[in-house]
C-alpha cells in the first residue's frame, strides 16, 4: 500500500495545477497541507484495520489517503464533481476506498452504512465544510446510522459551542444535541496555516464517542429536539415565549407556564440555563398537555 503523500503545500499545489482546479468558496474548500494534523486526526479517531470509515468531503483526497492506509475500508462523499477525476488519480494506489458524488445533506447515510458495511458500527471522520457544520452534524445524529465515534474538524468557535455547559454564552441547541448523542471533547486546535487556502478562523478537532444509550430518557426524542429548538429560537426572549411562539407548537403562554411550574422551573427562565435532564423533563410534561 502506498504512503500518504498529499499532506504538504508542494504536493497539494502540484495536484491542483495538474488538473487546473480552482477552489470553490461556496463549498467550503480549505484543504489540509499539514502532516502532523493528519496524523493527529488518525490518532484521535483511533483508526484501525477493523474500521469502516465514512468521510465527508474528501477534497483532493488528502485525509482519505491517511484513512485508507490505516482503516479497513473508507467511503467518501464529495459534492464537487470537478474533484472526481482528481480523486481517481490520488486514490488510485488504494483499493479500499469508494467515492460517492453526492450532497451529504441529501444522502441517506443509514443506507450507505447498510449497503457498504452491512449495518455494522462505523466511524465518521471529516474535515467538514464549515458553511454547513450544524446541519451535517444533526443529519449524522438523526440518520440512525450506527456510528461508534465521530471525529470532525470544525471552526474553533463551533467546537466551543459543541462542548459548552449550561449557563455559558455559547451553550445552545447544538451543545444539547451533541451531549444527547455523544461524549464530546476538543482534541486539539488547528491553525489557519495548516490549510490551503488559509481560512480566516482557527479550527479544532472534536472527538465524539457515541453513547450506547442516551444519558437521559425521554418519551419522544423529536419532541425533545423541538422543545430545544423552540427554546433557543429567540435567544433574547424567555423560554416560555420561545415555546409559545414556536410555529411547530400550539401551546399557549399559560400552558407553557404551567409546564414550567410542574418542572420546578421559573417562568422567566431562559433556555441557556437548562440542562439536558431539565429539557427532557419539560418535553415529557409538554407532550402530555
Ligand atoms: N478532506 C479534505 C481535506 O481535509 O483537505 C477537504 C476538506 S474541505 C474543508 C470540505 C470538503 O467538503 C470539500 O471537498 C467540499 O467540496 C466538500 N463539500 C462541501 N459541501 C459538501 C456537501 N454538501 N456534501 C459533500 N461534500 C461537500
Amino acid at each position: 500500500m502506498p504512503t500518504p503523500y498529499l499532506g504538504n503545500r508542494a504536493r497539494c499545489t502540484e495536484v491542483l495545477k495538474k488538473y487546473g482546479f480552482s477552489f470553490r468558496k461556496k463549498y467550503g474548500q480549505n484543504f489540509l497541507i499539514d502532516e502532523s494534523v493528519l496524523e493527529g486526526i488518525i490518532d484521535t479517531a483511533e483508526i484501525t484495520k477493523d474500521d469502516f470509515v465514512l468521510e465527508i468531503g474528501p477534497g483532493i483526497g488528502t485525509l482519505t489517503q491517511y484513512l485508507a492506509t490505516y482503516a479497513g475500508r473508507v467511503c467518501a462523499v464529495e459534492i464537487d464533481r470537478a474533484l472526481l477525476p482528481i480523486l481517481e488519480d490520488t486514490l488510485s494506489g488504494w483499493d479500499n476506498v469508494t467515492v460517492l458524488n453526492a450532497d451529504i445533506l441529501k444522502t441517506d447515510i443509514r443506507a450507505i452504512a447498510e449497503k457498504e458495511n452491512s449495518g455494522a458500527p462505523l466511524k465518521l471522520c471529516a474535515n467538514l465544510p464549515y458553511y454547513i457544520t450544524t446541519p451535517i452534524l444533526m443529519g449524522l445524529f438523526e440518520s440512525g446510522a450506527p456510528f461508534s465515534q465521530l471525529t470532525v474538524m470544525v471552526q474553533k468557535e463551533v467546537a466551543e459551542r459543541m462542548i459548552a455547559e449550561p449557563g455559558s454564552k455559547t451553550y445552545g441547541a447544538l451543545s444539547l444535541a451533541v451531549r444527547y448523542y455523544t461524549n464530546p471533547e476538543i482534541s486539539f486546535i488547528v491553525e489557519p496555516e495548516s490549510f490551503m487556502p488559509r481560512p480566516k478562523v482557527e479550527s479544532a478537532i472534536v472527538h465524539m464517542k457515541r453513547h450506547s444509550t442516551p444519558p437521559v430518557s425521554v418519551k419522544d426524542e423529536k419532541m425533545l429536539f423541538d422543545v430545544i429548538r423552540a427554546s433557543f429560537n429567540e435567544r433574547r426572549k424567555t423560554l416560555q415565549n420561545g415555546i409559545a411562539n414556536y410555529a411547530g407548537f400550539s401551546y399557549s403562554k399559560e400552558q407553557v407556564g404551567e409546564a414550567l411550574d410542574k418542572c420546578g422551573l421559573e417562568r422567566t427562565v431562559r433556555g441557556e440555563k437548562l440542562s439536558l435532564e431539565e429539557f427532557a423533563r419539560l418535553a415529557d410534561v409538554l407532550s402530555e398537555m
